[in-house]
């Protein structure tokens, strides 16, 4: 018989697929690493597990504990099957402007969601900061993964992402791109490829324009799990060799390009990722392999870049722009 003994260890391990009509007229190969096909959905099921089990063997993580996490996705999804599989409980806190969908995912899983007011200061005691806080000193057993702080978090890429790159592509990626959020994967993935290359991967990370990472000052921008206002201590500002800046608008039109053109219904931090990738293979030659990381799935964000009318509210949609999309009336 063949079967995993939980869901929880089928993290990892996700395959390469090659980008086709997006790269015709490019000449290096250009592979996306596809992290939605992780059982949580996305890339961070890999830091979870690696983060929970940590805090296991420190003792900070108890039989019978309670994970509080700021957190409204991906990152959430990932420590509530963990948890479920380790007996543990999950409580995450996430600001009222995150859409009821996601909350009611997390939920879903069995984790409680506490819903702060988004319009408060920082250091007013309902922030979704305090809260959190306020919910690890109170609730007996209470550990907190922190991944903006949390060395497990690229950790979990340099063991687990990076291996699984050099192992599937025989040594021979060139260029490794990823979008840049807590700089876990980035500085995990990057360091492990520049190390077992000695230095020949190439480690390229893509930011929203406007954020830190690419010299901005935390402008906003629309795509959603990347970019930051602060430099977290996730992020190892030796490893990236170049910082790509991408647009709102440029990641949007190559998410909606990878579901409709390569079959992979993904998010918009995806298509901004594959926008650098696309810029970088401009100026690569026909023997460079391109890895492009792609942290999660599409579904989440059917209402946003898949819709039309978000779409068009942002003067995001171009006149070349044809086909149906969720919104349409058929
Ligand atoms: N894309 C999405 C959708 C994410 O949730 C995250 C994590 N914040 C990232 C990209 C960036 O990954 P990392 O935090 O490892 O830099």
């Amino acid at each position: 018989m063949e079967y995993v003994e939980h869901v929880v260890d089928l993290v990892g391990n996700t395959p390469l697929v090659r980008l086709n009509s997006l790269t015709r007229d490019l000449k290096p190969l250009v592979l996306a690493k596809v992290e939605y096909l992780n059982p949580g959905g996305s890339v961070k099921d890999r830091i979870a597990l690696r983060m929970v089990e940590a805090a296991e063997r420190s003792g900070e993580l108890k039989p019978g504990g309670t994970i509080v996490e700021p957190t409204s996705g991906n990152t959430g999804v990932g420590l509530a099957l963990v948890a479920q599989r380790k007996g543990y409980k999950c409580v995450f806190v996430c600001p009222d402007k995150v859409s009821e969908d996601k909350r009611n995912v997390l939920k879903a899983y069995g984790a409680e969601v506490v819903v702060c007011p988004t319009a408060v200061a920082p250091e007013h005691p309902d922030s979704y900061y305090n809260v959190s806080d306020r919910l690890v000193s109170e609730i007996p057993g209470a550990w907190k993964p922190n991944q903006y702080a949390n060395p497990e978090n690229p950790a979990s890429h340099y063991h687990s992402t990076g291996p699984e790159l050099w192992r599937q592509t025989e040594g021979r990626i060139t260029h490794f791109v990823a979008g840049v959020g807590t700089g876990g994967t980035i500085s995990g993935t990057g360091r492990y490829l520049k190390e077992i290359s000695e230095g020949r991967v190439k480690v390229i990370g893509a930011d929203p324009e406007g954020s830190v990472y690419s010299g901005g000052t935390g402008r906003p921008y629309l795509v959603e799990g990347v970019g930051e206002d602060f430099w977290p201590t996730t992020y190892d500002r030796g490893v990236c060799d170049e910082i790509i800046p991408i647009s709102d608008a440029d990641s949007f039109e190559v998410t909606r390009k990878l579901a409709r053109e390569e079959g992979l219904l993904v998010g918009g931090s995806c298509g901004m990722a594959a926008a650098a990738a696309l810029k970088l293979a401009e100026r690569c030659g026909p023997e460079d392999v391109i890895v492009v990381l792609l942290p999660d799935g599409g579904r989440g964000y059917l209402s946003k870049v898949f819709n039309d009318s978000w779409m068009s509210s942002y003067g995001f949609l171009s006149p070349d722009h044809s086909g149906a999309s969720v919104g349409d009336v058929l």
